[in-house]
């Protein structure tokens, strides 16, 4: 395989880190404490491109692709990866009306969510569970010029901040997408979850009580609503949380290595230690083979694979990213002793955030499921 990263890729890595360092670096840990939603954090990012990266520019996105989408979420989330998660979960619900919507709804929508003037949230998982979203018992009833909506969602990124929501509902025995804006009668967001880590995004409990949305509501073709979030999640969702992933264990390592070289035991620094040298260059390797993953699955998309074509590809980078993120995260609270638990040091907050990842996009299960069905095809 022949990849490298352009000269536009590099140069928006570096403007990116610029923009980590000096806007987020120093605020990462309050806002986290905080746990509000990073409305000024999240505008910059628009401001950047970052937010309609993936977007064409004819309806104000970046369009600088998928490579170039993993590399910014990478460099953010190795600062503040709550800001990388929600540059994860916004353009999910942007890419459906790109790629599912009709004209008129990108022409209303998309520019004022590309500059994050707006926010899209994308509602799939219920109760009954995420894994299996057919199992989903809320229901959309056509009736007269629209259509009529009830159910609960649950664990919904954003689903409280945002102005508008991609809901799937089912309508007999087929799925379709629905637009919900803010403020339609009967669309509540009853409940905040509470989360071990990824504090300062809210992931929200949605509720739908005869709830009312006129027929152009409709997204992409009758009966194809539930394969079009699908396909958003495989293309944005994964691969966002795998640029997550990237960012968390980076964050985690660059900390316990920099504590490795200052801290000094038996007169010497701790690096100087063996059994810390290890914990380090599993670190290292981790991140370096879990990069190649990542990079190679959003270039695939960035070739025009589909994300159905380039599912296992997608499945195998998440899958690994968030393991190593998992893994990296833990051992660098290890590496930095009691300071490891200390907020001061950015390990354990980094450690939290890198639990919600198992589950977001699909769990890990789930992820070899899809590269087991690849395999024995
Ligand atoms: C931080 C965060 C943000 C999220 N944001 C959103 C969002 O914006 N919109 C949205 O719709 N959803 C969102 N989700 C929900 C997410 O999509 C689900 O958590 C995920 O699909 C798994 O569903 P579940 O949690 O209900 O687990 P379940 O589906 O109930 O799974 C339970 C267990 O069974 C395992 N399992 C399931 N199927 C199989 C199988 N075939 N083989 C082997 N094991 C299996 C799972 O791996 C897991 O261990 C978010 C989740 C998190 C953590």
């Amino acid at each position: 395989m022949d990849f490298g990263l352009t000269k536009q890729q590099e140069m928006l890595r570096n403007v990116v880190r610029e923009f980590a360092e000096a806007e987020l670096a120093p605020r990462a840990a309050e806002l986290d404490e905080r746990g509000e939603f990073p409305l000024e954090q999240a505008r910059r990012t628009a401001e950047l491109g970052l937010v309609g990266i993936v977007t064409s520019p004819e309806y104000g996105g970046s369009g600088m692709g998928h490579l170039a989408r993993m590399i910014a979420i990478e460099e953010v989330s190795r600062v503040y990866p709550p800001l990388g998660f929600f540059l994860q979960v916004a353009p999910m619900g942007i890419y459906i009306l790109e790629t599912a919507g009709t004209e008129d709804q990108k022409r209303k929508y998309l520019p004022a969510l590309c500059r994050a003037e707006k926010f899209i949230a994308t509602a799939v998982t219920e109760p009954t569970g995420g894994s299996d979203p057919t199992a989903m018992q809320s229901t959309a009833r056509a009736d007269g010029d629209g259509w009529v909506l009830n159910g609960r969602k649950v664990f919904i990124t954003i689903g409280e901040v945002a102005d508008l929501v991609v809901v799937v509902a089912r309508t007999d025995d087929k799925f379709n997408a629905f637009l919900v804006e803010k403020g339609t009668p009967g669309f509540e967001a009853p409940r905040r979850e509470k989360h071990a880590g990824l504090r300062s995004i809210p992931v929200s409990e949605l509720a739908f009580t005869g709830c009312r949305v006129p027929k152009e509501n409709l997204v992409g073709q009758e009966g194809r609503g539930l394969a079009a979030a699908l396909a958003a999640i495989a293309a944005v969702g994964r691969t966002g949380v795998a640029g997550v992933a990237l960012g968390v264990a980076q964050g985690s390592y660059e900390a316990a290595l920099r504590f490795a070289k200052e801290r000094r035991l038996y007169g010497r620094p701790v690096a100087d230690l063996q059994a810390i040298q290890f914990m380090l260059v599993d670190m290292n390797v981790g991140i370096e083979a879990g990069r190649l993953l990542a990079y190679k699955a959003a270039w695939l998309l960035d070739q025009g694979k589909s994300p159905r074509d380039a599912g296992a590809d997608i499945a195998r980078a998440k899958l690994y990213t968030v393991y190593v993120a998992n893994d990296v995260a833990a051992k660098a609270v290890e590496v930095l002793g009691a300071c490891g638990t200390t907020p001061e040091y950015h390990v354990i907050r980094r450690l939290r955030d890198g639990l919600e990842l198992l589950a977001a996009a699909g769990t890990q299960q789930v992820m070899k499921v899809i590269i087991g069905g690849s395999i024995v095809r």
